[in-house]
Parts: C-alpha cells; structure tokens; sequence
C-alpha cells in the first residue's frame, strides 16, 4: 500500500466534508488532517476536531515559524494546514486527506507533485446556494461571499487530477473512495 496526500477542494457548501466522511469510513487508513484557523467557533464545533481554532497574533507566530505547509485567506479569515498534521503520518507510510479550498490545492500541488488532487463540483451552482443557504452555517453576506469565490473556484477545475460531481452523496462518497484505494494501491510516482 502507498503512502499518499490527498486533496479534496471545491466551493464551501458542496459536501467536502461529508464525502471525506464517507470515503474514511470505506477506508480507514486513511487519516484526515486538522486544518487552524482564524475563523470563530460555531457552536457544534470543537477546537482540534474540526479545527485548531487560532487567534490572529498565534496564526501569524505560526506562519513566521514555518509551521505551514500552505496558508490562505479565504472570505476574511486565515486557514492553513499545518506540516505536524501530515509530514510524520506520509513518513510512517500513512495516507492523508487534506479539505482545503482551491488557492491551497494550488499550493499543494508545488509543493508536493505526488499529491492526488479531487474536485469536488455541485450539479449546478443554484444547487450549491441552496446547499449553503439549506446548512444555516453562514449569514446572508457570508453566503454571497462564499457563492462569489465559488464562481472563481470552479474555473480551476481543469488543473485537478479527478472531478467528482456530488449530484447524489451515496454515489459520489463511493467514487471518491474507490479512486482514492486505487492510488493507494497503485505504485509510487512522484
Ligand atoms: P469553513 O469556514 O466553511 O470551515 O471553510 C471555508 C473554506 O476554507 C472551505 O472551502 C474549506 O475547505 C477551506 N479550508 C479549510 N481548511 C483549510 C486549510 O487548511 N487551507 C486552505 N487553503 N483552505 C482550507
């Protein structure tokens, strides 16, 4: 089995999360790295589950110190995945997931050449404000926000290695993993 990075980007709203959800159930080797940020804590959340939830001045230490492997901001806040999260896991033979969005996976893809990068696209973009709008997770400038990086994001489609559309959670989760064993159980290029 090959040790592999994994990135899964796309629009916020289009089921990322769910879809990694899914595809690490299939797979349990599989580990999911825990991405900082600045953003504030919503309510279900919990600091080191979902995210390492920073303050500004302790994002910024940690960008002067090198201790990320890619950082953004994205809708005003910074997000950024930390090198403890994935370096040891890839050099004990490990598999990680990044969920990122598109500027990161860009990123990635210097820095790493090996990484398999998956976009994940929503049926159609009014599909994707309903989904956001639907979560209740964002205010109505947040969403108009999030739907307008969506509209740039999804020209970067081209640059990944697969796209998944997430037109039925059941069907994509299982492409989604079923590519991600094979690269596991391909050969090592790069
Ligand atoms: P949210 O605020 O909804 O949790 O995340 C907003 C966007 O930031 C999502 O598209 C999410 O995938 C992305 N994101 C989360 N963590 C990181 C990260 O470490 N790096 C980058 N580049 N994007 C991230």
């Amino acid at each position: 089995m090959s040790s592999r990075l994994f990135v899964v980007a796309g629009p916020s709203g289009v089921g990322k999360g769910t879809l990694i959800a899914r595809a690490r159930a299939a797979l349990p080797e599989l580990e999911v790295a825990t991405s900082a940020t600045t953003r504030p804590r919503r309510p279900d959340e919990r600091d080191g589950r979902e995210y390492h939830f920073l303050d500004e001045a302790e994002f910024a230490r940690r960008v002067e110190a090198g201790e990320f492997l890619e950082h953004v901001s994205y809708a005003g806040n910074r997000y950024g995945t930390l090198r403890s999260e994935v370096e040891q896991r890839l050099r004990d033979g490990g598999s990680v997931v990044l969920e990122i969005e598109v500027a990161g996976a860009r990123e990635i893809r210097r820095q790493m050449p090996g990484a398999v990068l998956v976009f994940v696209a929503p049926p159609t973009m009014a599909d994707l404000e309903a989904r956001l709008r639907g979560r209740r997770q964002n205010t109505e400038t947040e969403v108009s926000d999030r739907l307008r990086i969506a509209a740039e994001e999804m020209r970067a489609r081209p640059e990944f290695d697969h796209t998944i559309t997430n037109d039925d959670v059941d069907r994509a989760a299982a492409e989604l993993a079923d590519l991600m064993r094979s690269a596991m159980n391909a050969e090592e290029h790069g």
